[in-house]
């Protein structure tokens, strides 16, 4: 048979996550928080269900759950987008990308990546005969060059895909990039693609740059979004995505035959837990507390890091314990020291070796220090 993605294997999350568990390792592997979301949460799903949200919602999403959607976006980053019109509720932001990619690449199209990327872009624009055109970015800031960024535009480029902060990096864009992205968009007909899942995951006083913040951005963009990092919901795969009028349009032609609608119950729930900002307003405090909890306790270790800027991940550089190469290396820690993390030359250029594992501190306190122990102990 003709197969349309013969060089891709099963994620390495999925990898990882197994490896963990055959090996009773401690997972900081794919990125889950272990502890739960707040029962508040559930309970609004229970009372849901008895209300009798039990069938198809809209297809475009609960129209509440829009509205508070449109009204926290505009609020927070003072965009003027309308909840009929701008805004879809997906089963998480993974079918969000899909389907955004399937209603606008077709063969030949031209997408510009960043390297290391999130795992689902690019099979997803070789389903759709795109050409994928990569940028890599490098350790330890993986800083992007906007000139180099303008030297790959062609008449081509259809799409381009950006994610802050960034997983597996922890990096975030700045306000610079911002401009100067926009600047380098202003005379293209290029399409946006802000993957933005952790917008409320950000430390240090950092701000987060979403395109909405960008009128001359948000008018050719596509925002994602999912309620799984932000309330801890990682298995419900909700999410949502926001785009003006005319690309929303094209984006729900598909969104309706790929699941009509998502899941109805956590639909009136999520609009309901959204009204109480605190929610999310205070998550980058919650993890920052945890990146620093991990980072102390490993400090007199011989691993050695940048703070991450945003995410729960935080990348490790071993290059000093061993010359092994990244994946190598994850493999025997999980299987030997009872650690699994994420060796990052997956997601690079041609797999570049940059010596470093991707590690989630999206975990509880005592999850931490055993962690930490084992790291101590390498
Ligand atoms: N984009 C990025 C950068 C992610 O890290 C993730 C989650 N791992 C997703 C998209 C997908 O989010 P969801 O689980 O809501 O599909
Ligand atoms: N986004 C999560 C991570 O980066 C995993 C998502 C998945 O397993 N597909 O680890």
């Amino acid at each position: 048979i003709h197969t349309k993605l013969p060089n891709v294997s099963t994620t390495i999350f999925s990898v990882m996550s197994k490896l963990a568990t055959e090996h009773k390792a401690i997972n900081l592997s794919q990125g889950f928080p272990n502890f739960e979301t707040d029962k508040k949460l559930i309970d609004l799903v229970t009372i849901a269900m008895q209300k009798g949200y039990n069938q198809y919602a809209p297809m475009p999403g609960l129209l509440s759950l829009r509205e508070t959607i449109a009204e926290k976006t505009n609020n927070l980053y003072g965009s003027n987008y309308h909840p009929e019109t701008d805004v879809t509720v997906t089963s998480g932001a993974t079918q969000a990308i899909f389907t955004i990619i399937s209603a606008f690449i077709q063969p030949g199209d031209e997408v510009i990546i960043f390297k290391p990327a999130y795992d689902s872009y690019e099979p997803s624009i070789e389903l759709f005969n795109g050409t994928i055109v990569p940028i890599q970015l490098s350790a330890p800031s993986f800083t992007v060059d906007w000139k180099e960024v303008a030297n790959k535009i062609t008449s081509k480029t259809k799409m381009m895909i950006i994610n802050t902060p960034h997983n597996p990096t922890g990096t975030v864009l700045s306000k610079n990039d911002m401009l100067q992205l926009e600047a380098l968009l202003k005379s293209t007909n290029i399409i946006l693609l802000s993957d933005e899942v952790y917008e409320h995951i950000i430390f240090d006083g950092r701000e987060h740059q979403s395109i909405a913040k960008y009128p001359g951005l948000a008018e050719r963009a596509f925002i994602t979004a999912s309620f799984g990092k932000t309330f801890h919901t990682t298995g419900w795969k909700m999410g949502y995505c926001i785009a003006p009028k005319d690309l929303m349009t094209e984006f729900r032609k598909v969104h309706q035959f790929n699941v009509f609608c998502s899941n109805h119950p956590m639909q009136y729930a999520l609009a309901e837990y959204l009204k109480t900002r605190d929610h999310y307003i205070s998550l980058s405090a919650f993890y920052q507390e945890k990146r620093d909890v991990f980072l102390s306790l490993i400090k007199d270790s011989r691993f050695s890091c940048t703070p991450a800027a945003g995410t729960y991940f935080q990348l490790l550089d071993y290059s000093t314990i061993t010359d092994d190469g990244d994946v190598a290396f994850a493999e025997r820690l999980t299987k030997e020291h009872k650690i699994a993390s994420i060796p990052v030359s997956v997601f690079n250029l041609n797999q570049q070796d940059d010596k470093v594992l991707r590690f989630c501190f999206a975990k509880t306190e005592d999850t931490l220090k055993r962690a930490a122990e084992v790291l101590c102990g390498i």
